[in-house]
């Protein structure tokens, strides 16, 4: 649409796709809105819109992944978190600088975070999200939480249902586990990212959590990526150990097409032959990423690593590449921890590296809320 387009233009067009029996994915941006269209089964005829009050250009998306892709949106998309905008349908979301303006987003070169009533991923403040693998107890939750806090981190994780290759390894707390995450969001104003690993499990877990995460084992869950692609909650994405860049966008696409435009990609290790890692991070993913969607991504150097001391080195790096932030696995006593204690940092660690990654965002004009 043009600059200057107004609701009832955006209105008409999407009327009039959805009178042809298509679907219409109004996804502002900054400076002008784009409208997608799916389910048409070949291509539409450009001049049925060209001619419509508001309308720039028809453009023929050439990619398999059509709203997830630049040439649907042109502008990066800004995720808001804690802040119920997600989601339905036909609402405008896929979120724009104009929304980050509103909470204080690029006005100033620090951002008070006491006064945002939630957080923005994407734009120039890096998202850190930081706590343990699993939740394993309110007293080891609130630990982590807290150092994380103190650290700088606006963002906590934690799995209460987890996808374990062993059958036999710690599941998490379940139910239990999502309680003790509400009451850290209670105690410390963290929003909550934990993992969704099943349709059924996923109402339960939008209950209770700020984004819902996708591990990297479920992305090509289909009935899972479409159901929380209905969801009002921000999806955060891991790409599968195994898949292409192409996968990993066509994954996302699944939750663009139901309605939910709040995604956040992230990048967590492939598998290779090396066998100094878990996995290996691929970084170059990042500008690749970029050039090619509008989504936000962030890097795990914990999983992407497996290790400990490479953590904080990878965390640098990502930063670095122009990732939008880091999930990161920190544990009170991580040698103590029932799952990914060798690849946990302490919450000392955990501040060394917030102190090196502020200095690097400030080289190139990124920043860590405060
Ligand atoms: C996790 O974040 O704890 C996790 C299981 O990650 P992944 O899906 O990337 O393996
Ligand atoms: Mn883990």
């Amino acid at each position: 649409m043009k600059p200057q387009a107004g609701a009832e233009d955006i209105e008409r067009v999407c009327e009039k796709i959805e009178r042809l029996g298509f679907r219409a994915h109004p996804m502002p941006g900054a400076q002008r809105t784009a409208i997608g269209i799916t389910g048409n089964p070949g291509p539409i005829e450009p001049a049925e819109f060209e001619g419509l009050p508001g309308v720039a250009e028809a453009i023929r998306v050439s990619k398999p992944y059509k709203l997830v892709s630049r040439e649907v949106k042109s502008e990066d998309s800004l995720i808001r978190v804690g802040i119920e905008s997600a989601g339905s349908p036909r609402s405008p979301i896929g979120e724009t600088a104009s929304a980050a303006l509103a909470v204080g987003d690029r006005q100033s070169s620090i951002v008070n975070a006491e006064a945002a009533p939630g957080f923005i991923v994407g734009g120039r403040t890096l998202a850190i999200i930081a706590g343990p693998c699993a939740i394993e107890s309110q007293e080891q939750a609130l630990a982590a939480a807290a150092s994380v806090k103190k650290a700088g981190a606006r963002l906590f994780r934690g799995g209460a249902f987890k996808p374990r290759t062993s059958p036999y390894s710690f599941q998490g707390l379940g139910k239990e586990g999502l309680e003790i995450l509400a009451e850290v969001r209670r105690a410390t104003g963290l929003l909550i990212v934990t993992e969704t690993i099943d349709p059924e499990n996923c109402d339960l877990v939008e209950e209770y959590a700020d984004v819902l995460q996708v591990g990297a084992r479920n992305m090509q869950n289909f009935s899972l990526l479409k159901r929380v692609g209905r969801s009002r909650k921000p999806v955060l994405l891991k790409r599968g150990m195994s898949a292409t860049l192409e996968e990993f966008l066509m994954a996302a696409e699944y939750v663009l097409s139901e309605g939910n435009y709040n995604v956040i990609l992230c990048e967590r290790g492939v598998r290779t032959f090396a066998d100094h890692t878990r996995n290996t991070l691929d970084l170059s993913v990042i500008p690749a990423v970029k050039g090619l969607s509008h989504l936000p991504i962030l890097v795990d150097p914990s999983h992407g690593t497996g290790k400990r001391d490479k953590v904080i080195p990878l965390a640098r790096a990502a930063i670095a590449v122009g990732a939008d932030g880091l999930i990161v696995e920190v544990h009170p006593q991580p040698e103590r921890a029932l799952s990914d204690g060798y690849q946990s940092l302490s919450p000392e660690e955990f501040e060394i590296l917030m102190g090196e990654i502020t200095a690097i965002a400030g080289v190139i004009g990124r920043r860590i809320a405060i």
